[in-house]
């Protein structure tokens, strides 16, 4: 992961309600690209970790970091068997 000036600084209670760990094993898409953006809640009561996930591949912004990129998805050969098998491939 890179370096966030729009963040504050990394401390190490971050990592305790990081959702990343969950994220990379729930999605192993080596393109995706996650950006940890750590901003001060209202009233600076605490922080809050916003995640943006962004697949560098299709450069799409993901709507759902666990679920990965749709387009990197689609492109996965076992997907493409399996889909073929199914029989939705159009024939024109
Ligand atoms: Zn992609």
């Amino acid at each position: 992961m890179r370096g966030n000036p729009q963040s504050l600084s990394w401390k190490p209670v971050d990592c305790v309600r990081c959702s990343v760990p969950a994220i990379l094993y729930a999605n192993a898409s080596p393109d995706l690209e996650l950006t940890l953006t750590i901003k001060p809640r209202f009233l600076g009561l605490g922080r809050t970790a916003i995640i943006e996930a962004r697949c560098a591949r299709h450069r799409t912004q993901l709507e759902d970091p666990y679920l990965g990129c749709p387009e990197c998805s689609a492109d996965r050969p076992g997907l493409d068997v399996f889909r073929r098998a199914l029989g939705s491939e159009d024939d024109d």
